[in-house]
Order: structure tokens, then C-alpha cells, then sequence
């Protein structure tokens, strides 16, 4: 097989695949190359939430774009991706939050999100069934907000690929990034199998910062860990994913294809560096943290936790740009939200190659960029 490519894409999560269909589409000559199995970073390790509730326009007007994409997934990969809009509540027991998300609600509006709304303590009870609302002011509630299958997402892209010609290499670790007369000229492998093309999309979520060094780049992006767990299957009870940001809270939704509960929360202090160890803390804490909110998950058994990588950036918010290496691009940094934005990301990012890198599309996902404005909603 020939080891020529016209574009090589590092990383086989949500970012890496999505980008590749998208440029295959288009009708590039597409190398997947992927240290472990698919999905075997970050991406297989998350719990599959979609939400287009940010407080950046580049955010949400990405998530809105996301949001079109898994919905019509189906049709479009011909692969049920298990998507369901089954909405976001964030809760707020806080007078200081519930200020917070109302600010939130009038941007997120203001950019096109038009169905988020702040719901009251009652309604918030309405739309989450056996939510106890003790202490509880409101929430900032969006319906169209919802779910999806990671691994078939990323199945549906990869085959695609595929059937566009592109090449998979999974269990292939790139060691190098080949440069000459001033710009990248491929990959080689921990092997020293030796890749040509004449671009280069660093898509490696948590590791893109080793990916950035061996083409000389700074890429600030640096892992820290997520704990996560999920329960047996039980009669669906039509929640949304519940967002609850107090020290002791978590986030936690029901799958509605097989009425699993997964869920997670950020822990304190973070946790960083690259272990996907996992803690009885966690497994002591998680279930806790979901019964404070719904009581009736008592009987509902815990049958798996695992860990994983968010892949954070100083400011919150991704990086998509080309960089100073004539035809190396970043996307990658995807703070835990890179999921939800992989398919509208994806398309940017292969907009952004086709256009030889001329113009970041996003100036807050530009790689050179004042890192100090936060994104609230993290
Ligand atoms: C517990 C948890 C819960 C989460 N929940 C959500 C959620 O509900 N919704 C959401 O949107 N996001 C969520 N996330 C975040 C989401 O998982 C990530 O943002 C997203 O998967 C990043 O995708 P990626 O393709 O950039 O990275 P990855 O999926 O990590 O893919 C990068 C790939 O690059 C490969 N790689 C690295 N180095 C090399 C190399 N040298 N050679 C070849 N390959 C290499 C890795 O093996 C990896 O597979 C969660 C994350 C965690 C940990």
C-alpha cells in the first residue's frame, strides 16, 4: 500500500474522525493514524452529553451547528448514533447562580439558541421528574440540548472514511513529524514507518501538546483527570442531563436507548496529568451526589466506573488554527466538551484546511490569542 497521503490526520477520537470524513467528503486522500484502538482516548471515556449552553458566540454558534449534525446522523452515516434530545437543566440553589444563568440565557439567546429558558423550582420538577427541589431556586433549561452514542458516532465517521478511500492505521504510535523546505512533510512512526503528506492535523485531544513538540509548536494544552461511572439499565424516566455545579454536586444523565445512567463530576482539587486511574473516592461519592438530586435511583445498581482525560486550555475554549509550520494544523483542546463539538469542529477544521489555513475561522479558537477570558459554563 502506498504511504502517501494528501492529508494525515493524528488522533482517532470524535475530533480526528470528524475532520477526516469532512475532508474525504470533499474529496481528500485521508490517513487515520491512531496509537490504540478507535475511541481508545478520551473520546470512548466520556458519557456522552450534547449541550449548546455556552457563554462564548463561537460556542454556541458551534454547538448549534453540532446540534443539526447529530440529528440528522443517521440519515447522514446511515448508523444509529442514539441521538435524543432529551435537554440540559442546570441547577442553580444560588441566588449568585441563578443571576449568573439568567445573564447566560440572555446571550445564549441573543446568539440563536432560542428554546433555553430559566425555568422555576416547580417547573424545573416538571421537566425532571422525582427531582428533589429542596433549596432549589431554578435552572437554566434547554430542551433541544441532548445525547448520543460516542463509539457509534465515531464508527459512523470512520466508516465513511473508509468508503471514501481513506486509510485507518490503528495501534500505530507517530513518533515524528517529518518538516522539509519549510513545511510538514509527514509522520513517522514509533515503528519507523515513514508517512508522506503534505498536511498534518494534530487532532490528539490530551496528548496534542507531545504532538505540538515534535513539530516544535507550544500547543497549550494539558490533561487532567475525569472520573465517571454508569449504572444497569432501568426504565426510562425522561430527565434531562442534570448539571449541578455546587462542590458536592455532578452531572449525570439517562441514556434512552438502553435506560443507563452515567455521570460524572469534576473533582477538588483537579486532578492533572495523564492517569485514567480510577478511585473508590469517586465510587464512593458519585452515587451519593445522584440521589441527593433524585432520590429514586436508590435500588439502581452501579455496574462500572473508569477515568479519562479532559484535554483543558488556559481560557476554556478549543483550538482550531493552522501554526507556524506551513500545513500542521491543531484541533484539539477541547476542555471535556469535545464530544458535543466534534461534528460542527470537524467541518470547520476541514473548511479550514481546504482553505490552506488563510483565515482561523474562529478568532477565539486561534492558537496565538489572549488566553485570560474564561468560558463560564465549563
Ligand atoms: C469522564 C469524561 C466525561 C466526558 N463527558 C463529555 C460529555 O458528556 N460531552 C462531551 O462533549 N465531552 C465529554 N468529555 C470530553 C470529551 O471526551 C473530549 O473532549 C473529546 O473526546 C476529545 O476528543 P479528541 O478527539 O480531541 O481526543 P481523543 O478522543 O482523546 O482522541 C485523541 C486520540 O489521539 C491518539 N493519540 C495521541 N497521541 C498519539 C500519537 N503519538 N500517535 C497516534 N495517536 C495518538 C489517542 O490515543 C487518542 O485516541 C468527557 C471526558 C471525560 C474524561
Amino acid at each position: 500500500m502506498a504511504n502517501n497521503s494528501d492529508i494525515i490526520i493524528i488522533g482517532g477520537g470524535i475530533i480526528g474522525a470528524a475532520t477526516g470524513y469532512y475532508l474525504s467528503r470533499a474529496g481528500c486522500r485521508v490517513r487515520l493514524i491512531e496509537k490504540g484502538y478507535l475511541c481508545s482516548g478520551s473520546t470512548g471515556r466520556c458519557i456522552g452529553g450534547i449541550r449548546q449552553q455556552f457563554t462564548s458566540e463561537g460556542s454556541i454558534k458551534l454547538m448549534l451547528e453540532s446540534v443539526g449534525h447529530f440529528s440528522n446522523m443517521k440519515e447522514e452515516l446511515g448508523i444509529d448514533v442514539h441521538w435524543h434530545p432529551g435537554g440540559y437543566l442546570f441547577l442553580a440553589h444560588s441566588q449568585e447562580k441563578k443571576e449568573a444563568f439568567l445573564s447566560n440565557i440572555s446571550i445564549q439567546q441573543s446568539f440563536g439558541l432560542k428554546d433555553v429558558r430559566w425555568v422555576d423550582a416547580y417547573e424545573a420538577k416538571q421537566v425532571a421528574p422525582g427531582l428533589d427541589a429542596q433549596g432549589l431556586l431554578g435552572g437554566s433549561y434547554c430542551p433541544s440540548d441532548g445525547q448520543a452514542y460516542p463509539f457509534a458516532v465515531v464508527s459512523g465517521y470512520v466508516e465513511r472514511i473508509k468508503s471514501y478511500g481513506g486509510s485507518i492505521n490503528t495501534f500505530t504510535e507517530v513518533a515524528a513529524i517529518l518538516q522539509g523546505g519549510g513545511r510538514v512533510r509527514g509522520v513517522r512512526t514509533a515503528a519507523g514507518a515513514e508517512y508522506q503528506a503534505d498536511v498534518v492535523v494534530n487532532a490528539a485531544g490530551p496528548w496534542a501538546r507531545d504532538i505540538g513538540q515534535m513539530a516544535g509548536i507550544e500547543v497549550p494544552v494539558e490533561p487532567e483527570r475525569h472520573e465517571a461511572l454508569i449504572t444497569e439499565g432501568v426504565d426510562y424516566l425522561n430527565i434531562p442531563m442534570l448539571v449541578d455545579y455546587r462542590a458536592d454536586g455532578g452531572y449525570f444523565q439517562q441514556f434512552r436507548h438502553n435506560g443507563q445512567f452515567i455521570g460524572c463530576y469534576s473533582p477538588v482539587p483537579n486532578v492533572p496529568g495523564h492517569s485514567t486511574d480510577s478511585s473508590y473516592q469517586f465510587l464512593n461519592q458519585m452515587p451519593r451526589r445522584m440521589l441527593k438530586l433524585v432520590p429514586a435511583l436508590a435500588p439502581v445498581k452501579v455496574i462500572r466506573q473508569w477515568a479519562g482525560s479532559y484535554e483543558n486550555t488556559p481560557d476554556g475554549n478549543p483550538i482550531l488554527d493552522r501554526t507556524p509550520l506551513e500545513g500542521f494544523f491543531v484541533a484539539a483542546g477541547m476542555c471535556g466538551h469535545g464530544f458535543m463539538l466534534g461534528p460542527a469542529m470537524g467541518r470547520l477544521a476541514a473548511d479550514l484546511i481546504l482553505n490552506h489555513g488563510k483565515v482561523p475561522p474562529v478568532a477565539e479558537f486561534a492558537l496565538e490569542r489572549d488566553y485570560s477570558r474564561q468560558e463560564a459554563m465549563k
